[in-house]
Order: structure tokens, then C-alpha cells, then sequence
């Protein structure tokens, strides 16, 4: 069966693992948007770049005779997503979206949700903070001329200069992160307060326990409501391969209760 897996994330690398046991049964494509400059390849065959929106997609399904796409995209991966959704329907290819559960708070925890960054941006509010932001190099720009706070940004790759904020310090890190080395980070650094997106997931919750134990405030970005109309989802690899192997023994119709 050929399947195309829309990657880029701590769980795509983990169906790419499963995905590898099995090259008799399915053909698997992986795609990544070559967002990150040195990003970790899996032994299966790869393609990197964008398809050229929701009708690229649908061409490259079609001319590649794909079976079923898997989208585990970040759940702030929205466009692709949503162009995912689109032109499956339009191929007529069942898709799958992984997701893992966003982070909720716990009793302890001293977190602002707001909607979006440059509501995390405004809730910094106007007294000097030392930040630790952790957004991606890609959303920077609502912070780019706050010059009042003081900055530490970690990301997997430098930013443009041009997005820091003034004077911010640059950590380049690529996770997971353990709670330990966050209490030491935020302690060291003397954050008092985190800006995050709500990604979800166990590699980078670390920085929130050890927020938790120090009192440090978080300001947390709620994700990106998908659109159009959503695939079925599912939490993991292991449930995603579940339903490749459901779709490959049984077809399409046995999927229609995912
Ligand atoms: P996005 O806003 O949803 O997508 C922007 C465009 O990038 C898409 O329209 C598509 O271009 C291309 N694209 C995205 N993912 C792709 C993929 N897996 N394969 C081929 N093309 C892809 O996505 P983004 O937020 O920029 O994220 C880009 C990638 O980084 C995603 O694969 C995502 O899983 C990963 N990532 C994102 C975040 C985050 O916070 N956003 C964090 C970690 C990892 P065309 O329209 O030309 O097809």
C-alpha cells in the first residue's frame, strides 16, 4: 500500500520507525517541509518541500497513486492541515490526522491562556520581565520591538536577526528537554516567566513541571482551530499503524468508526 506521512514531528518519527519494520506491506513516502535545516531522516523514502498548496497536494497524490495519507503534521501546523483535509477528499484517499493532547494545567500552575502570539505579547504586559520564549523562529514577529523585557529564545535553528527582539539572547536546542535540566535553565537564567505554544506532548513539558515547582508564570498559546472539516485523529504511531493495518486488511469502509 503507498502512504504518504506528512511529517515533522516527535510522533511521525516514531510511526517513520514502525513504518520501516514494514516495507513489504506499505510504501511509505515521508514529506517535510524543509523548515528545519538539519532535520533527522528516516531509512524511507523522502521528499522535501512544500507541494505547491491544496491542488499541488492533490496532484502529487494522484500522480503518485497514494493509498492513504497520514497527517502528523504540529498541531500548529494549520495550512497544511487543512490543505491535507481538502485534497484527500477531493482524491478520494483516506487520511489520518495525529495528534497528540494539548497540555492542560494542574493545581500549582500560574498560566495565562490567550488565543493567539500577539495576545502572548500583549499579556507580558508593561512591567520588565525575564522571558523565556519558546514559540518557534517563525512567530516572532509580535515580539520583535518589545525592548523591555529581557529575552532567552530557544529554537531548533537561529532566527532571522531581523525577528529577534531587541537584545534577546539565542539558546539553539533541539528536544526532548527533562524536567531537571528545565528547573537549572529557568533557575540559572532567572525566568519569571515562559511564553509557549500549547504543542502537547511529553518531549517538551519539562520547562511546565519545573515552571510549576519555581512559580514561574507561563503564557500558553492555545492551538490553531483546523480547517475545513477535520480527519478522524488519533493520539500516536502505534493507533496510526492500527489503522494502516485496518485500511490495508479490510479497506476503507471498515474506518468509517475511527
Ligand atoms: P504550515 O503553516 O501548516 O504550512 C505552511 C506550508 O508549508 C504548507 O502550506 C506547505 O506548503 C508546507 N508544508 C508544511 N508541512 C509540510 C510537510 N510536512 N510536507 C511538505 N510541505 C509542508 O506549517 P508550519 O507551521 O510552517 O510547519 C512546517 C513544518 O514544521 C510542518 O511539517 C510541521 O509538522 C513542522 N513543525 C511545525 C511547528 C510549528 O510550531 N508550526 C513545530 C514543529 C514542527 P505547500 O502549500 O506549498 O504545500
Amino acid at each position: 500500500m503507498r502512504v504518504l506521512v506528512l511529517g515533522g514531528t516527535t510522533e511521525a518519527r516514531a510511526l517513520y520507525g514502525l513504518l520501516e519494520a514494514r516495507t513489504g506491506r506499505f510504501q511509505a513516502t515521508v514529506s517535510l517541509a524543509g523548515a528545519t535545516r538539519a532535520p533527522v531522516l528516516p531509512a524511507l523514502d523522502v521528499r522535501i518541500g512544500g507541494f505547491g498548496g491544496m491542488a499541488g497536494l492533490r496532484a502529487w497524490l494522484e500522480t503518485h497513486g497514494i493509498e492513504a495519507v497520514i497527517d502528523a503534521t504540529h498541531p500548529f501546523a494549520a495550512q497544511i492541515s487543512g490543505n491535507a483535509v481538502q485534497a484527500c477528499t477531493q482524491a478520494g484517499v483516506p487520511l489520518l490526522r495525529v495528534e497528540r493532547p494539548g497540555w492542560t494545567p494542574s493545581a500549582g500552575d500560574d498560566w495565562t491562556l490567550v488565543p493567539d502570539m500577539q495576545a502572548a505579547a500583549c499579556a507580558l504586559g508593561t512591567v520588565p520581565r525575564r522571558v523565556l520564549l519558546t514559540v518557534g523562529r517563525k512567530d516572532l514577529l509580535p515580539f520583535a520591538t518589545m525592548d523591555r523585557h529581557d529575552w532567552l529564545l530557544r529554537s531548533v535553528d537561529r532566527p532571522d536577526s531581523a525577528l529577534l527582539p531587541p537584545g534577546a539572547r539565542v539558546l539553539q536546542a533541539r528536544g526532548p528537554f527533562d524536567e531537571a535540566a528545565e528547573e537549572t535553565l529557568l533557575r540559572t537564567e532567572r525566568i519569571d516567566v515562559i511564553v509557549t505554544k500549547n504543542s502537547g506532548g511529553m518531549a517538551t513539558a519539562g520547562k511546565l513541571v519545573a515552571a510549576r515547582r519555581l512559580g514561574v508564570a507561563v503564557i500558553m498559546v492555545a492551538r490553531p482551530v483546523l480547517a475545513p472539516a477535520p480527519a478522524p485523529v488519533v493520539p500516536d504511531a502505534t493507533a496510526a499503524m492500527a489503522w494502516l493495518d485496518a485500511l490495508h486488511d479490510h479497506g476503507a469502509s471498515t474506518l468509517r468508526d475511527v
